[in-house]
């Protein structure tokens, strides 16, 4: 007799579950699609960011919620967390950092390998937030360069997956040539970075 099976059946079509990505601009024809060598070096990048996070205290709290199911910042590709600098290339630094603790971001941003993006997450990554004391470094764009700051204390794991986001565009429009400009040559001199 068989068994009444009421797992692994799905009555809907697959598709309705999976999120495709945009196709970048190109010309298609019957049997071929042609794009740009960055835009598809793009589109790659901007699905499967992986993070390192770098959390000292509350915010990081909110961080964990936007990792957990509820929210599952791996419907953006970004599930797979490293600890190690040198196989990530996004640093999420969420928390208050202390002065003593600014060489120490900057020690993590140096051993991640180029293309690297960072995101400050909540004030006191931001700016200090409420900690405008002797210890506390007001922002780490002290040490490293930031590309997105995500406001709020804490902010709430939509705002996170916002800047997420808005790295995703980043990254996504991003020339593969930039890392090469003088622009971003002379940003890295400015924080005393080869
Ligand atoms: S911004 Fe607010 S919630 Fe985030 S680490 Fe600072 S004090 Fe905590």
């Amino acid at each position: 007799m068989a068994r009444p099976v009421s797992y692994n059946v799905t009555q809907k079509p697959l598709e309705r579950d999976i999120s495709l990505a945009n196709m970048p601009d190109g010309y298609q024809g019957q049997g071929f699609f042609a794009s740009k060598m960055s835009d598809v070096v793009g589109l790659a990048r901007k699905n499967s960011i992986w993070p390192l996070p770098f959390a000292t205290s509350c915010c990081g709290i909110e961080f964990m919620a936007t990792m957990a199911s509820h929210y599952d910042l791996a419907r953006f590709g970004s599930e797979r967390l490293g600890f190690s600098p040198r196989q990530c290339d996004l640093l999420m630094v969420m928390g208050t950092i202390a002065k003593k603790m600014g060489p120490v971001v900057k020690q993590v941003y140096l051993q991640m390998a180029e293309p690297r993006w960072v995101i400050a997450v909540g004030a006191c990554a931001s700016s200090g937030g409420i900690f405008d004391t002797y210890s506390v470094l007001q922002g780490i764009d002290q040490v490293v360069p930031v590309d997105v700051y995500v406001p709020g204390c804490p902010p709430r794991p939509e705002a996170i997956i916002d800047g997420v986001m808005r790295i995703q565009d980043l990254i996504g429009k991003e020339s593969i040539r930039r890392r090469n400009s003088d622009h971003y040559k002379n940003l890295l001199n400015s924080y005393g970075i080869q």
